[in-house]
């Protein structure tokens, strides 16, 4: 089967992304990124794209206005697709059974219902987004409960698995794509039609094709273990900081065995992102709606460990200011929840300056790629400030790190952009009240070097000395 015309519905950071490569490798067929919301689909139009991600804007601008659209015309945009990529979000519900948290599915279900109302022609729906097990299920019942005649659905799912800060280059050369799908004919036909777009750039070896429910699973599964490996050095760290054991060393010792391998076993302040704490609580909700009980408490640790994590580096910076940090003045570089993106999303930076907050420290913000708009949005959420006048007596948002660090008592580093590595610590230090504090949440600095400046410095897994 021949694709002419494909249409991806949310124009996100996953939609946006892959549906540009799928365009830039596939200049014979039409794609068009629909979204409800007006502004995201102006600045995908604009010299200004909505989310930063290295080597986006080119592949954007190579095929924006030739195979590439942005449009809010989401009916035209279905009824012209031959296939449709769902890739909405997938948020946390407020509602479980025990400690997990059900994927809200809400959007999904639009989309889905979506599609049934304006289609007049057979379609095939890949469901992208992370969804629970069985989702596909409740995607076919909509579709075929509004069917009109002459018209089939062919339900896939397809996860993605690429992430922020890489998400080009994990598009244009994945470990895998993964393809579900039922295996009477139709099925086949629709997956070979999937295939056949991923093949424009992807060796066929890489596509593994397996059951709806094990590709779906698997997205959770993929999500939960690299979680897992965090909060489980994590863990770890805190022994060494208990015990003179340097985290840095022990990850490199079980990273060199085959068996465990280096990725993923860098401890830090803990995990962010919109999809790791979200998928593995939605993980939870399945082992206990599934009356799992062990599974469930044994997936629940890997967010609670990033809980204590996060709040256990919050208790050391409060700790060595001598007990208090009411009223000092703290810089926080970095707010996005790792580097090369501006998502702010479940950000590390958000839980500490709300524990900071609380305390009534006075914070100095700077990041090199997140809006101040969205740092004041995410610090006056209900859930970080019951009162929201607050923030703008405690905060301020700064544009240069060394404006950022001018009267501070402390300097805390969230996030691990390259540029903080090589800032002049030297200048730094100056600007800085003494004693001045370094807390290196990322273990991206040089200790010794600043320890050597006169800075008192703390980090994740390893206890200093001056
Ligand atoms: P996002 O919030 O950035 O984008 C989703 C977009 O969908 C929004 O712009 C929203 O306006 C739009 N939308 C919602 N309902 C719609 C509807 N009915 N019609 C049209 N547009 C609609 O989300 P995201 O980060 O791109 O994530 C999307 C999905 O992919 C989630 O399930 C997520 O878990 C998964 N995922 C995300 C990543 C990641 O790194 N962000 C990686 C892999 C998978």
């Amino acid at each position: 089967m021949t694709l002419k015309k494909i249409c991806c519905i949310g124009a996100g950071y996953v939609g946006g992304p892959s549906c540009a490569v799928i365009a830039s490798k596939c200049p014979a067929i039409q794609v068009t990124v629909v979204d409800l919301s007006e502004e995201r689909i102006k600045q995908w139009n604009s010299d200004h794209l909505p989310l930063y991600e290295p080597g986006l804007d080119d592949v954007v601008k190579s095929c924006r206005g030739r195979n590439l659209t942005f449009s809010t015309d989401i009916d035209t945009a279905i009824q012209e697709a031959d296939l449709i990529f769902i890739c909405v979000n997938t948020p946390t519900k407020n509602f479980g059974i025990g400690k997990g948290r059900a994927a809200d599915l809400k959007y999904i279900e639009a989309a889905a219902r979506r599609i049934a109302d304006v289609s007049k022609s057979s379609k095939i729906v890949v469901e992208k987004s992370t969804v629970p097990v069985k989702a596909a299920q409740s995607i076919s019942n909509i579709l075929q409960a509004n069917v009109k005649p002459g018209v089939k659905y062919q339900v896939l799912s397809n996860p993605e698995f690429l992430a922020e800060g890489t998400a080009v280059n994990d598009v244009l050369d994945p470990d895998r794509v993964l393809i579900g799908g039922e295996k009477n004919s139709l099925g086949k036909e629709a997956i070979e039609a999937l295939c056949w777009i991923y093949e424009h750039w992807i060796p066929r070896e890489k596509i593994i094709v397996m059951n709806t429910w094990s590709s779906e699973l698997s997205k959770l599964a993929a999500n939960a273990f690299l979680a897992q490996r965090i909060s489980s050095i994590n863990a770890i760290s805190a022994i060494c900081e208990a015990t003179g054991a340097d985290v840095s060393e022990v990850a490199n010792a079980i990273g060199t065995d085959s068996r465990i391998g280096s990725k993923f076993l860098k401890a830090s302040v803990g995990f962010g992102g919109s999809c790791f704490q979200k998928d593995v609580l939605n993980l939870v909700y399945l082992c206990e709606c599934l009356n799992l009980p062990e599974a469930a408490a044994y997936w629940q640790q890997v967010v609670d460990i990033n809980d204590y994590q996060r709040q256990r580096f919050a208790n050391r910076v409060v700790e060595s200011l001598f007990n208090t940090v009411t009223d000092k003045n703290i810089t926080i570089l970095g707010f996005a929840f790792k580097k090369d993106t501006g998502d702010t999303r479940e950000s590390a930076a958000i839980y500490l300056s709300k524990y900071l907050m609380d305390e009534e420290a006075r914070l100095r913000i700077y990041d090199p790629k997140v809006e101040k708009s969205q740092i004041l949005r995410e610090l006056t959420h209900p859930c970080i400030s019951e009162d929201p006048s607050r923030v703008s007596k405690l905060v301020t948002i700064h544009q240069d790190p060394y404006e950022a660090a001018e009267g501070s008592h402390a300097l805390i580093v969230c996030t691990e952009w390259d540029e903080f590595k090589t800032l002049d610590y030297h200048k730094i230090y100056q600007k800085m009240l003494k004693p001045a504090f370094i807390f290196d949440g990322r273990i991206i600095l040089d200790h010794e070097a600043l320890i050597e400046i006169g800075f008192h410095v703390e980090t994740i897994g390893k206890r200093l000395s001056r």
